[in-house]
């Protein structure tokens, strides 16, 4: 592979200031470039897209959903281009990145649809001859600030609302993952969306924060990590900006003495170990009642040990590599303090021999951690899993809670009592019951709640309603003069 990846902007593609090599995270190989932009690019790319908003917001949803409808054929035909692309650059098996190209294109196709159901409400007036109604009006330029560990979906998850409800945005990825990103530029242009409506501008912070301090640009929907995400949110406040955040995650799955110990350990180690425990939804902590948590911890250990490592593109392969050396440092770091804080299982180290020249951390299970240790409550994104031990229902949905984090959560149990009470307790935007932490369907809202997220839900029917301003109109139609309560 070899993309010479360039920013999009007003419909023309050019190299940013300088450019930096796109490195596999596998084996270090060269798979491209990616322009390191600065302010000057952003702020073009935000006059782009200010000059073609006008135009995009005249033309009637119905036909912006014919847009994305071609959009979403146009990924349909380079579906396995993508997948490729992101599982050379992401580090992502196979199989998980065509899943991400699968869902990527079911939600463009729900927000296609959203087109003809952006609907307002209509009410009789108290004044007769006197209707009241809303409609929705677009925002005008809109900021995407994305992360690399889902490079395809959450920069569509963003674009596709917000074309849809009439806005101009200007996408900065994650410079990690560039060349998902030039893919998708250049699809949104063969969709025929018109020139200026989507811009694409690579690099890290600076083009970002140039978005966020432009005065032409209304509203900022930002996903990445809690750090960057609520001084970005700051920020927003003092500009009086509209923002979105989806931040990081510390997701608990509780399994209690009654559950299908089976199920929950397979569960949990898809959530653990999959995509390298590099999702927002990742299971990093699993709180096992004490009736069940030998024969869990058994079991979940065994999923590690048998869990392949690998180069993504290899079909042996289970997982795939940390995104990045910094990245890896981090997985790696926790690894050591968790050797003083618990007991270690399995796993602990940096995978070598072959896998020496990629980023590879060993599958590990930490058993006996005390709920408010350090491996317990912060982020790690690696693939490290905490076991907490309780002995009660109060003690599991306690010790769920005791994270800044409120993005998923499983519980294991066939008591619906139980179950219902842990729905009702835990912190979380999201909750399964029986299932894994991690998954999301395009017509279901997703995020979270506490550090994890701020502003209105993305996905789901209301994903749409973020980049859009609702009016409310009333319309004086048997013309008398209105007379009384006039507050
Ligand atoms: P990150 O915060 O480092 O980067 C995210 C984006 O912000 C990138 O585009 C980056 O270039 C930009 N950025 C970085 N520093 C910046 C700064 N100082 N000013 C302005 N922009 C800046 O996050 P990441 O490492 O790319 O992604 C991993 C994080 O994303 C994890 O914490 C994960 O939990 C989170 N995440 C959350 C969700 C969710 O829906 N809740 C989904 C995916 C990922």
């Amino acid at each position: 592979m070899d993309i010479r990846c360039q920013n999009l902007i007003g419909g023309t593609f050019s190299d940013g200031a300088a450019t930096v090599a796109n490195l596999s995270p596998a084996d270090g190989a060269v798979l491209g470039s990616r322009p390191d932009s600065g302010r000057d690019e952003a702020n073009a790319a935000v006059a782009a897209a200010k000059q073609a908003q006008k135009g995009w917001a005249q033309i009637t949803p119905p036909a912006r959903g014919a847009a994305l409808f071609r959009l979403v054929s146009l990924l349909e035909r380079d579906a396995e281009k993508l997948a490729r692309t992101l599982s050379l650059e992401e580090g992502k098996i196979l199989p998980e990145a065509r899943g991400e190209v699968g869902k990527t294109i079911r939600y463009v196709q729900f927000a296609a649809g959203d087109c003809r159901r952006m609907t307002g409400i209509t009410h009789p007036s108290e004044v007769a001859g006197t209707l009241g109604m809303t409609m929705w009006r677009p925002l005008g330029v809109v900021g995407l600030i994305t992360p690399w560990n889902f490079p395809v979906c959450i920069p569509l998850w963003k674009i596709a609302p917000a074309i849809a409800a009439g806005n101009a945005v200007v996408l900065k990825p994650a410079p990690e993952t560039p060349a998902t990103a030039h893919l998708i530029a250049e699809l949104c242009l063969e969709a025929g969306i018109p020139e200026g409506v989507v811009n694409v501008v690579h690099g890290d912070a600076e083009p970002a924060k140039a978005l966020v301090e432009h005065p032409d640009v209304v509203a900022i929907s930002f996903t990445g990590s809690t750090e960057v995400g609520l001084m970005l949110e700051g920020m927003c406040a003092k500009r009086h900006k509209r923002v979105q955040c989806e931040l990081g995650g510390k997701n608990p799955l509780i399994v209690l003495n009654d559950a299908d110990v089976g199920l929950a350990a397979a569960a949990c180690a898809m959530g653990a170990f999959g995509s390298t425990g590099q999702r927002c939804t990742a299971t990093s902590r699993a709180i096992v009642q004490s009736g069940v948590a030998d024969e869990f911890v058994a079991a979940v250990a065994e999923a590690a040990r048998a869990v392949r490592a690998g180069h993504p593109l290899d079909e042996a392969t289970t997982m795939g590599p940390s995104i990045s050396e910094r990245q890896l440092a981090q997985v790696l770091k926790y690894m050591e303090l968790g050797k003083g804080e618990a007991d270690l299982v399995t796993g602990g180290t940096r995978l070598g021999g072959a896998l020496g020249t990629g980023f590879f951390p060993e599958p590990t299970v930490f058993d006996h951690v005390a709920a408010d240790a350090r491996i317990a409550t912060e982020e790690i994104f690696g693939p490290v899993l905490s076991v907490v031990r309780v002995d009660t229902l109060d003690q599991a949905i306690s010790a769920a809670n005791g994270v800044r984090y409120g993005l998923t959560g499983s519980v294991f149990t066939n008591n619906l009592q139980d179950a219902f009470h842990v729905i009702e307790h835990l912190e979380t935007g999201m909750t399964h019951v029986n299932n894994p932490t991690v998954g999301g369907e395009a017509h279901m809202p997703f995020g979270g709640i506490k550090d994890t997220g701020v502003g209105a839900r993305e996905m789901g029917p209301d994903a749409w309603k973020f980049y859009a301003e609702e009016k409310t109109v009333y319309i004086n139609y048997g013309g008398a003069a209105r007379k009384g309560n006039l507050f």
